[in-house]
């Protein structure tokens, strides 16, 4: 099996000002490839430093993945190292400076005279196009050897990467052939879903399930091989059937979808509108569902009523009604939520009302109690949850995650 050598480079990774988060992403996306991460390397802004590194990756791996240094800037050196490495000169491709002459133009703005340097590239290296930005990557392949540059910033990178570096190693990767999917399940703990998939979980099995936990989100992970693409692929689709039937609701998505995504993509399919009324979680909610592209489509409008007096103004929830339960109350939450609807013209609503802490908790109603209503129609209904007091940070998002998990419940089931 192919190895990879990354080594991410920058003096702000050095000093502890920029987390190594392309390092991690690019392993992971190499893992899912099946190919193996030997070593992951930073590297400072130094030419010297930099062919060092590169004449180690090379001796260890047969793949060499570089990330930073490629800006216009007098410290992004990364092209002038691998130069310098494979004893060739920098060569200017003028196809390359009207690529990025024209990436200026399209803003409307003048191509700055540094901006030149970025299309140089060690002679016998091929550009790689980078449609996020204006650093062209670079690519070196001599017999089994890979070495791809690419940009710093991570989402040119990652597009990079998913575009046109991880197509080319595919292309000379021999032998098994991997084939990987990730199942996103939320609603129960770690140790409930791996118990409910038994030995599926085993280590050596073919496919392999591997499970992380990130924010209260669970990803399986199920990597598959086979000796062709077809096989590999029908074993990972008959075990995904599989444990989805055992898992059930638990799973709400695939890939690196969100709660929100689902919520979105639903909302749309039924043609339905929703709007939010937030206390605790102060707009969380309103502001996941509006990361999620077309937000348009479904999202109406959200309140964040902290104030009790906001609740009965902006909501028209009644003032006896949080006079007699506190506002952190089931019949709150559902008055909320009924306001929301009300007041919007939405088909859906979530309300949601609590106490995040670290402040404002009493015996009765201790911090991490949180009251949310999920309408659907002329449903509504209202859960009570007490959320582990793991910081104020925690229980909103835990509250907002959960709220969306229960609107989902709602439509689909
Ligand atoms: P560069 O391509 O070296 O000019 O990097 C551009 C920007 O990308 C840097 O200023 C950092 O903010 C970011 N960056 C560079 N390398 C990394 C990395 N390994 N992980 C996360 N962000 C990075
Ligand atoms: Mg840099």
């Amino acid at each position: 099996m192919k190895k990879a050598f990354l080594i991410s480079i920058g003096n702000e990774l050095l000093c502890g000002r920029t987390v190594d988060t392309n390092a991690a992403w690019v392993s992971g996306r190499l893992f899912a490839a099946g190919i193996e991460t030997q070593s992951v390397q930073m590297v400072a802004d130094e030419v010297a430093d930099i062919v060092e590194a590169f004449g180690q990756a090379q001796r260890k791996a047969d793949i060499l993945l570089v990330t930073g240094g490629l800006g216009p800037t007098d410290d992004d050196l990364t092209r002038q190292a691998l130069a310098e490495f494979l004893g060739v000169p920098l060569v200017y491709r003028p196809e390359l400076a009207e690529t990025i002459e024209a990436f200026f133009t399209r803003r409307d703005f003048p191509m700055p005279l540094r901006n030149r340097a970025q299309a140089y590239i060690p002679d016998g290296a091929e550009p790689i196009d980078n449609p996020c930005g204006t650093a062209p990557g670079v690519l070196y392949e001599k017999g089994e050897k890979l070495i791809a540059l690419m940009p710093g910033v991570p989402d040119e990178m990652k597009a990079m990467f998913e575009e046109s570096v991880l197509p080319r190693i595919r292309k000379g990767q021999a032998g098994p052939v991997i084939r990987s999917a990730n199942l996103r399940c939320f609603g129960a703990g770690e140790s409930a879903l791996v118990e409910m998939l038994g030995d599926r979980m085993g280590r050596g099995r073919n496919p392999l399930v591997n499970c992380t936990v990130s924010e209260g989100i669970i990803t399986l992970q199920l990597i598959a091989v086979g000796d062709t693409a077809s096989t590999a692929e029908c074993l990972l689709a008959e075990h995904r059937g599989q444990i989805e039937g055992i898992l059930g609701p638990l799973v709400f998505g695939a890939g690196e979808e969100t709660l929100q995504d689902v919520v979105g993509r639903v909302l749309v399919e039924k043609k339905k509108t929703l709007a939010v009324a937030e206390s605790c979680t102060g707009g969380l909610v309103a502001k996941m569902l509006t990361d999620v592209p077309g937000a348009t489509g479904f999202f109406r409008c959200g309140w964040v009523t902290y104030s009790n007096q906001a609740k009965i103004t902006q909501l028209g929830v009644s003032e006896t009604l949080i006079q007699e339960y506190g506002a952190v109350s089931e019949p709150v939450a559902e008055a909320m939520a009924e306001g929301a609807t009300h007041k919007s013209g939405a088909d859906c609503a979530i309300a949601i009302t609590g106490i995040a802490g670290p402040e404002g908790g009493t015996e009765q109603k201790p911090v991490g109690l949180v009251y949310i209503s999920v309408r659907a129609g002329n449903i509504c209904q209202v859960h009570r949850f007490l959320f582990a007091n793991a910081g104020r940070a925690a229980i909103r998002r835990r509250a907002a995650q959960t709220a969306l998990n229960l609107l989902r419940l709602q439509l689909t089931i």
